[in-house]
């Protein structure tokens, strides 16, 4: 392996797109980071968001141990892109917070829901509202680090850059934190791998953590969109990834409503990685 390796660089080397942002992997995309601060991609409006009534919900997968997501991947010392493959486990990750906006939107509706999640944060942003990243450990949910400022292109960056940031997002979650809580994952945005990257996440003591669902969220699909999406995607071991940070979130709050106990009254466990 040679060089950063993603499949943002993958898909453009297909040629199969042509912006990243209007491609059709979310990983491949800037799946968030644009929007910080300020989500505002001309043109991009979005579906209006319909009652749950007006949607077409597919079943959830029963959740059939053995019936497992397809992981990507870089080799064996790449990221976890899955849960272990039995029973009835799923992950739902949260991305890009915390937002003052729609975390505490999230924290509600999950406490609603008696879910569990892992809220990959932004360091500089959680440096601007400690007392989010205290409401979301008090909720009973994990923390990742998600880097201080969301750079789209850490794959290509140099070894002491990446620590830098990493090492302060560590050191922001944990100030902001209240109790010295360190996180022990490692999302990097977009889903943005290199040999480096995860050299550096695990000389900080960071695993490296990555998803198999991916409703793009992000871009404003329409709530059916992430609905569906998520429904027909789950299988036991998916790890799914949605967002509260870098714009209005608001279908995901709609879509998430819905799918979330879906998921669970089908039999699923939600666990964090
Ligand atoms: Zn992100």
């Amino acid at each position: 392996m040679s060089g950063a390796v993603s499949r943002r660089s993958l898909l453009l080397a297909l040629g199969g797109v042509g912006l990243l942002a209007a491609c059709g992997d979310g990983r491949a995309a800037w799946h968030d980071g644009q929007g910080i601060p300020g989500d505002s991609r001309p043109g991009e409006g979005g579906s209006p968001d319909p009652s749950a009534s007006a949607l077409d919900i597919p079943p959830a997968n029963p959740p059939t141990p053995g019936v497992c997501p397809t992981p990507g991947g870089l080799g064996p010392k790449g990221p976890q892109y899955t849960l272990p493959c039995h029973g009835t486990d799923i992950a739902l990750t949260v991305d890009d917070g915390p937002d003052p906006a729609y975390t505490p939107k999230m924290l509600a509706l999950l406490a609603q829901q008696g879910i569990h999640a892992t809220f990959c944060m932004i360091g500089r942003s959680a440096a601007a509202h400690p007392d989010l990243v205290k409401r979301v450990l008090d909720g009973g949910h994990h923390i990742a680090n998600h880097t201080h400022s969301h750079p789209m292109d850490i794959a290509k960056m140099p070894a002491a850059a990446v620590h830098t940031e990493l090492a302060k997002a560590t050191d922001a979650i944990s100030k902001a934190s209240g109790n010295g809580y360190r996180p022990a994952l490692f999302r990097s945005p977009g889903g943005a791998w290199s040999p480096t990257v995860l050299s550096q996440a695990g000389n900080l003591g960071l695993r490296a953590l990555d998803w198999t669902v991916d409703p793009r969220d992000w871009s404003r699909p329409g709530v059916q969109h992430i609905v569906s999406t998520i429904l027909k995607q789950t299988h036991p071991g998916s790890i799914i990834l949605e967002h509260d940070g870098g714009g209005n979130r608001d279908q995901t709050l709609t879509a998430l409503g819905i799918v979330l106990p879906r998921l669970r009254d089908a039999g699923y466990t939600f666990v964090q990685p």
